[in-house]
C-alpha cells in the first residue's frame, strides 16, 4: 500500500485522542489489581482482566502458565497472557509486551498505591508508569489502529507476562523457551517500559552478581597474632578494588548510549558486606565475645557493557583475587557466582528501532534519542532465548519514577506515545507490508 492518506492518520489520532477516558479507566483497572512481586500476588486476577478486553477486540488468547519456574505454586500460580489478532493476509508480526507484575509499595507515599487516583492530568499507583501505563497505552493503540485500519497484513499480539521485576523467569524467558518469540512467529517487538515518550531504548548492560568470601582462623581477640583476621584480607581486597578495579572500569568507553550519564561505562556495586560474629536483634543486651574473624563475606553487583565479555569481566575479578593470593601471606578466598545476565543491544537501524524513531519525529516534531538502560529488562530473554533481534523498549512513564513512592503516569503522555505505537503498527503492517 502507498503512504496512507493524511486524513487517515489524522483520523488515528482522533481515536486515539478519543478514547482517553476509556484509557484513563484501563490503567486504573489495572493498577488496582495489586500484583505485587513478590510473591507474585493476582497474576491470574490480571490476565483474565486481559484476556476479556482482548477478546472483545477480536484477539485469540491464551493464558499459559509457568510451571515449575522460580515462585509458581498453587498459591501464587504464574500466570501468563498472549493475545494475538491476525491481519487480512499474510505479513510480519508486532509484538507489545508488557510486565504485569509491580515491586513493593515501600514507604513515603501520600497516595494510595493501588487507588489509582488521577490528579491533573496524572494516574498514581503502584506500577502506574512501570509499566501498567505503558500496557494500557499499546492496547489503547492497537484497538485504534484496528478500528481505523481493519484491512491489515501480519499480526498484532499483545501480552502480559509474569515476574519480570524478579527476573522474568516465569514469564518472558519461559514462553521464549516454548517458542512463542520466535522469529517465525513474531518479527518486531515492543516493550512499552517507562523509558519516556520521546525516547528508544535499544538494550541494557549485563549484570553478573558474585560472593566473595576471604578466610581466616579464629582465636582470641587478645592475642589476634595467634589467628588470621578474614576482615584485614576483604580490606585488602577492597583496597585492590580502589586502586585497581574502579579506575579500570572507568576508563572504558562505549557505544551504547545509557541513560542516565553516570552508567555509561561499567560499574559495580558493593551490595553487602558481613564478617565475624553474627549480628544480633536490636533488642539483644549482650555483649560480643572477643573472636578473631575467620570469615568475612561480600556480594557484588558489577554490570558490564556490550564491549565486554562475561568471561573477561569474570577474569578481571579473579585475577585481583589471585594477585593478592600470590602476594599477600595467608590470604585465601572462595567466588562464588550468584547470577549472570548478558548485556543486549538493538542496532539503531534495525526496523523496529527506525520505525519507531521516525514516527517519534512525526508525532513530536523533534528527533528521537537512542538509549539504553542501566538496569536488566525482559529483552535479555527475547534476545538470547528467542533469538530475535529486532526488539526495543519504548513507552510512555518518566523512568526515575519507577519503584518510587508517588509513581505516577501522565495521561496526555500514554496517549502521545499510543500515537507512535500505533502509527508503528500502520508502518509495519500497511505501508511496509507488501
Ligand atoms: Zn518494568
Amino acid at each position: 500500500m502507498d503512504s496512507p492518506k493524511s486524513s487517515d492518520l489524522d483520523r488515528l489520532r482522533n481515536a486515539i485522542h478519543g478514547r482517553r477516558d476509556d484509557l484513563i479507566a484501563l490503567t486504573q483497572d489495572l493498577i488496582r489489581i495489586p500484583t505485587l512481586n513478590p510473591p507474585g500476588e493476582f497474576y491470574g486476577d490480571i490476565c483474565d482482566y486481559l484476556d476479556k478486553r482482548l477478546s472483545a477486540a477480536g484477539f485469540e488468547t491464551e493464558l499459559i502458565r509457568a510451571f515449575g519456574t522460580p515462585g509458581d505454586s498453587e498459591q501464587y500460580p504464574r500466570w501468563n497472557l498472549i493475545a494475538r489478532r491476525e491481519g487480512s493476509r499474510p505479513g510480519e508480526c508486532v509484538h507489545f509486551n508488557s510486565h504485569i507484575d509491580v515491586v513493593e509499595v515501600g514507604k513515603g507515599w501520600r497516595q494510595d498505591p493501588f487507588g489509582g487516583a488521577l490528579l491533573d492530568g496524572k494516574i498514581y499507583g503502584r506500577g502506574a508508569c512501570d509499566m501498567k501505563g505503558g500496557l494500557a497505552a499499546s492496547i489503547i493503540a492497537a484497538e485504534a489502529f484496528l478500528e481505523i485500519f481493519p484491512d491489515f497484513a501480519g499480526a498484532i499480539e499483545i501480552s502480559g507476562t509474569a515476574d519480570e521485576e524478579s527476573g522474568g523467569y516465569g514469564g518472558v524467558a519461559y514462553l521464549a523457551e516454548k517458542g512463542y518469540f520466535s522469529p517465525a512467529r513474531v518479527q518486531h517487538v515492543i516493550i512499552p517500559e517507562p523509558l519516556n515518550k520521546d525516547r528508544v531504548c535499544l538494550g541494557h548492560r549485563g549484570g553478573w552478581w558474585a560472593e566473595i568470601e576471604t578466610f581466616g582462623e579464629i582465636a582470641h581477640g587478645s592475642m589476634p597474632f595467634l589467628g588470621d583476621c578474614a576482615v584485614r584480607h576483604m580490606g585488602a581486597v577492597l583496597e585492590k578494588f580502589e586502586s585497581d578495579l574502579f579506575p579500570a572500569m572507568a576508563s572504558r568507553t562505549t557505544d551504547m548510549p545509557v541513560v542516565p550519564e553516570g552508567a555509561r561505562q561499567s560499574t559495580m556495586n558493593i551490595n553487602s558486606i558481613h564478617g565475624g560474629q553474627a549480628e544480633q536483634a536490636a533488642d539483644f543486651t549482650g555483649l560480643p565475645a572477643h573472636c578473631v574473624p575467620d570469615s568475612c563475606r561480600i556480594v557484588i553487583d558489577r554490570r558490564f557493557l556490550v564491549e565486554e565479555p562475561l568471561d573477561q569481566v569474570r577474569g578481571e575479578v579473579e585475577g585481583l583475587l589471585e594477585g593478592l593470593k600470590a602476594e599477600r601471606p595467608r590470604f585465601d578466598y572462595a567466588l562464588r557466582e550468584i547470577n549472570s545476565v548478558l548485556p543486549s543491544m538493538t542496532d539503531r537501524d534495525a526496523p523496529i528501532a527506525a520505525t519507531i524513531a521516525g514516527e517519534i519525529a512525526q508525532v513530536m516534531g523533534k528527533a528521537a534519542e537512542f538509549v539504553a538502560s542501566p538496569g536488566t529488562y525482559d529483552q535479555k530473554h527475547i534476545d538470547r532465548i528467542g533469538k530475535l533481534k529486532n526488539c526495543v523498549a519504548y513507552g510512555p512513564g518518566i523512568l526515575e519514577l519507577a519503584h518510587k513512592p508517588d509513581e505516577y503516569v501522565g495521561v496526555d503522555d500514554m496517549l502521545e506515545s499510543a500515537e507512535v505505537m500505533a502509527r508503528s503498527l500502520v508502518r509495519l503492517l500497511l505501508i511496509e507490508a507488501v
